[in-house]
């Protein structure tokens, strides 16, 4: 079994406790104690979703076109690009 461990992505903390969930992703979203900040679940970078970025990437393998990306999805290209320099 996977135990997940959430941390203050601010201090890195563990000592969180639940506070509600996020209005737009409906995220559960946790209050950090020792900093006193929010940290939601998981927080992906750039705020997009694994699927939504898989999603995008296929995209682009079909059409490489940044712009058409930009148009399409809204995402900027240099986020793109860096998710492509992580494969
Ligand atoms: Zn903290």
């Amino acid at each position: 079994m996977v135990t997940q461990t959430i941390a203050c992505r601010h201090c890195a903390s563990t000592d969180l406790v639940k506070n509600g969930l996020a209005p737009n992703n409906a995220k559960q979203r946790y209050l950090c104690h020792a900093c006193g900040r929010q940290s939601r679940e998981d927080p992906s970078p750039n705020g997009y979703t694994e699927e939504r970025k898989e999603e995008i990437l296929r995209a682009y393998q079909e059409r490489p076109s940044l712009r058409g990306l930009r148009r399409t999805f809204g995402v900027s290209p240099t986020t793109v690009i860096s998710w492509l320099k992580k494969r």
